[in-house]
């Protein structure tokens, strides 16, 4: 499917890239976004105004944003900055509320992505206005739900659609807050070759020392632009405290950052394929640091019970198993003997 909002005011298609979008996670006083706007005002491609005012909290009682009174004071932002602005919506009554108060964009989180009658709802209440409508990743690392729910926005009629990367949830996601996952950006973008997609380092890293590696990347790798956390305050912030910067940091990070364009196609295409091996390479060591210590463990018990490490039957078993579900998965026989010996190699001499 194609979105198509190359006519419309807020589409990105028009915009110069890198389109930059920042401000804090959450709206939390007129002060605090008023100041925190003017201060980021005037760097280089910012192009929106970004602010949480519904916050999905994993645990009720934390700061849950301070709702719709906060759209006066963004209104406020727009006329003195004349940024657009963007905000997050998770039900149709706050896609409702943005569009009566002139919010330009709106982005649908990560936890309401995967919800397909939300996402239908929403759709409902934007289809036939102006705005930009941002879909970002699920939490799940699974492409599927996340073009799901681009496909299901163009099929109710929204075409004016960006994609934001946020990275994902995986149990091995360390030292990131979430893990960025890259091949499966690169592949939506494959599936999708009209649809800007943005990064959203801050919530990939989780930490503000990580934002210019991952936005340095996602310039490698061809991304429209980023969306970034940041707080006049950051220290005192009242959500994501880790991982927002102060405007004058931002500007800085944003300077030293290398912008794409110069680039060949070759070049670019190397680049996404290097990060899909050195992703899936980084998984290959979790699997293989993992299967050593359950295979420790092992190690242990046979001692216990008084049995060698090397057991010939089990051996024999286990390679002609692992063949031939190499072989269905286009593996040839003697690649996979020979990964499946030092493997095992390498177990017995822990055992020992
Ligand atoms: C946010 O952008 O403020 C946010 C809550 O992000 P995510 O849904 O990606 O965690
Ligand atoms: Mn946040």
């Amino acid at each position: 499917m194609k979105p198509d909002g190359a006519m419309n005011n807020n589409s990105f298609n028009n915009i110069e890239r890198p389109v930059l979008i920042a401000g804090p996670c959450a709206v939390e006083s007129r002060e605090q976004i008023i100041q925190t706007a003017e201060a980021l005002s005037g760097i280089p491609y910012l192009y929106a105004f970004r602010a949480g005012l519904w916050k999905p909290r994993t645990r009720p009682g934390d700061f849950e944003g301070v709702g719709e009174q906060g759209l006066d004071w963004l209104h406020e932002v727009k006329i003195r900055t004349g940024l657009k602005l963007a905000v997050e919506i998770a039900i149709p009554a706050h896609a409702d509320a943005c569009l009566k108060a002139g919010v330009d964009i709106v982005w649908i989180g990560a936890r309401t992505v995967v919800s397909p009658f939300v996402v239908d709802e929403i759709a409902a209440v934007l289809k036939g206005s102006e705005v930009c409508v941002m879909v970002k990743n699920p939490v799940n690392p699974d492409l599927s739900l996340w073009a799901g729910g681009i496909e299901r926005l163009i099929k109710n009629g929204i075409t004016n659609l960006a994609a934001v990367h946020r990275g994902f949830d995986v149990y091995y996601s360390k030292p990131y807050r979430n893990m960025p996952l890259w091949e499966i950006p690169i592949e939506l973008k494959s599936n999708f070759p009209d649809l800007p997609i943005l990064c959203d380092p801050s919530h990939i890293g989780g930490q503000r020392n990580y934002l210019n590696r991952i936005s340095q990347k996602a310039f490698d790798l061809g991304m429209d632009g980023l969306m970034v956390e940041s707080h006049i305050d950051p220290d005192n912030a009242l959500t994501d405290v880790a991982q927002q910067v102060s405007p004058d940091e931002l500007k800085q990070i944003f300077s030293h950052l290398m912008i794409r364009g110069q680039q060949g196609e070759t070049d670019s295409l190397l680049e996404k394929y290097r990060t899909s091996i050195d992703e899936l390479d980084e998984q290959l060591l979790e699997i293989l640091s993992k299967r050593m210590k359950v295979a420790g463990m092992i190690g242990h018990l046979k001692k216990e019970n008084n049995l060698a490490p090397y057991q010939p039957e089990r051996w024999k078993e286990l390679l002609k198993d692992r063949m031939r579900k190499g072989g269905v998965l286009q593996l040839s026989e003697e690649f996979v003997k020979k990964v499946f010996e030092s493997i095992h190699m390498e177990s017995i001499s822990r055992q020992e």
